[in-house]
């Protein structure tokens, strides 16, 4: 799983979401959330969960 931040995008494994990355932390893994603005979701790469809330 490679996820990096590039200006308005994020790209998670070489596919571009148009987002960013949280300062939210996974309740399951603790990594980041990356956040999914077309969606308005949250959403771990590491689980490959989406998430509405985020707590
Ligand atoms: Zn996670």
């Amino acid at each position: 799983m490679q996820i990096r931040e590039e200006e308005d995008w994020i790209v998670i494994d070489g596919v571009k979401v148009e987002g960013h990355i949280t300062d939210e932390c996974c309740s399951s893994c603790g990594h980041h959330l990356v956040y999914h603005e077309t969606d308005d979701l949250y959403f771990c790469a590491f689980c490959n969960r989406w998430t509405e809330d985020v707590r």
